[in-house]
């Protein structure tokens, strides 16, 4: 049965979600102040934490940081509830590590929402003959790729085979279904998902790696946006110019589109990170910025089976900064501090189960597109083998690129990787590859 821990110094608002909770199906155990809740949580840790913020003693910030720098309550979730309304708070309270801000009085379909995104009772102890035939939503870390293009969808005889689509990967792990990016393969995802959640509300991430074309423009066409009971919450970042709402909003506008982001029936949220760890559900996220023109960030997933990293748009920096050398173009940053932000790159990556990662062009391509923000296959297989991943998937295929030379470059990835000692595995992303990234152990 999960576990729900309530630490509120108003005992009437404690009882009522205690009383929700265990209608729900869950064990509840109850704190009056932080003080309280902070030792409650340490000596039995929880699924899942609801967390008053203004409390007498220790209030719900400190309750925030204390659980998130213990080891042991990693994969709890925090939600912060306040009856405050400032705007600070909320993105206070993220900073300090809840991944949920909720005003009170509460609205009890959101709290049944956060309820509900932890998998069934059943699923948190699957026996061993269960366990394999658990939904990839409730048991195993999966992750499909729908679309792995770069620049512009390239639909084509010579595509068949990897896909024309651009960038959309869905992940499944810890009840949780985390969508990373909305490039045009967000459409046949959204057919799926239709299907297969016929009938049964839909809850659903989605995190931007930034706002390019070809990360976003898949979004108008997701069917779930047009469903009441689908909710969908979008996470990235601010762009350089406008936030992310206003660019996300501006594609739908007319005369680009007909229906405005803002009139979709779907309960559809933005939330804009302003930092750079936040967890969705049990699932740990990192970000990273990448080098790549405009904010960009990669991901980094975690969950208590196994890891992935997802860096669709990225130029590795020192080869950057070693090819300008080479040109005789002015120096834009020494070589050191291309080298170091290159090594914290890898420490970000570090020991991944699954990269996926830029691979767009061949070393003979990147030497003509220098400053462009994407990686050649030869360095990201470089990249992958220094932070020891252990799988690596070619990403952000180049729309010229025909299936034909997309094989040729993964059988050079292949040959870079056998030459050194240790295991990498390497695939060219396409449309329909599955990959399970839980570990067995
Ligand atoms: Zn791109
Ligand atoms: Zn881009």
């Amino acid at each position: 049965m999960p576990r729900v821990l309530i630490i509120e110094d108003d005992a009437d608002q404690r009882e009522i979600l205690a009383l929700f909770a265990r209608e729900a199906g869950w064990e509840v155990s109850e704190a009056p102040d932080g003080e309280s809740g902070i030792k409650a949580a340490q000596a039995d840790p929880p699924d899942l934490v609801f967390c008053d913020l203004l409390m007498q003693g220790v209030n719900g910030f400190q309750v925030c940081r204390a659980i998130r720098n213990d080891a042991s309550l990693r994969s709890t979730r925090l939600v912060v509830t306040s009856g405050r309304v400032f705007e600070a708070d909320r993105a206070a309270a993220l900073e300090a590590g809840a991944s949920d801000y909720l005003q009170k009085p509460l609205n009890l379909n959101r709290v049944q929402e956060i309820l509900d995104s932890f998998p069934a009772p059943k699923a948190k102890t699957p026996s061993p003959s269960s366990a394999d035939k658990s939904s990839p939503a409730e048991g195993r870390a999966c992750i499909r790729f729908w679309g792995v293009r770069g620049s512009i969808a390239s639909p084509g005889p010579g595509t068949v085979r990897y896909g024309g689509n651009t960038s959309c990967v869905e992940v499944r792990a810890a009840g949780q279904i985390i969508i990373l990016d909305a490039g045009t393969g967000m459409r046949a995802l959204g057919r799926r998902l239709m299907e297969e959640y016929k009938g049964r509300p839909l809850h659903l991430n989605l995190l931007l790696s930034h706002t390019h074309w070809d990360h976003i423009q898949g979004l108008p066409y997701f069917a779930p946006l047009y469903r009441p009971d689908a909710h969908l919450r979008v996470f990235g970042y601010e762009g350089a110019r406008s936030s992310l709402s206003a660019v996300l909003s501006s594609q739908m506008e007319s005369p680009f589109f007909p229906v405005g982001l803002h009139d979709v029936p779907s309960h559809f949220e933005i939330e804009e990170l302003r930092s750079m760890r936040f967890d969705i559900g049990p699932v740990r996220v990192d970000s990273w910025f990448a080098n790549h023109p405009g904010i960009c960030v990669g991901y980094r997933l975690t969950t208590a089976g196994g890891s992935l990293a997802f860096f669709p748009d990225n130029e590795p920096p020192s080869r950057q900064q070693q090819a300008r050398a080479a040109a005789g173009l002015p120096e834009e940053h020494s070589a050191a501090y291309a080298e170091s932000e290159e090594a914290r790159l890898i420490e970000f990556i570090k020991g991944v189960d699954v990269l996926i990662m830029d691979a767009q062009y061949t070393s003979e391509e990147y030497a003509a597109h220098v400053g462009w923000g994407h990686a050649c296959v030869d360095d990201v297989v470089r990249l992958a083998l220094a932070a020891k991943a252990r799988r690596l998937v070619l990403f952000h295929h180049d729309p010229d690129h025909d299936d034909t030379m997309i094989d040729r470059m993964q059988d050079h990835a292949r040959v870079l990787a056998r030459a050194v000692e240790g295991r990498l595995d390497v695939v060219a992303a396409y449309e329909g590859l599955e990959i399970d990234f839980g570990r067995k152990d």
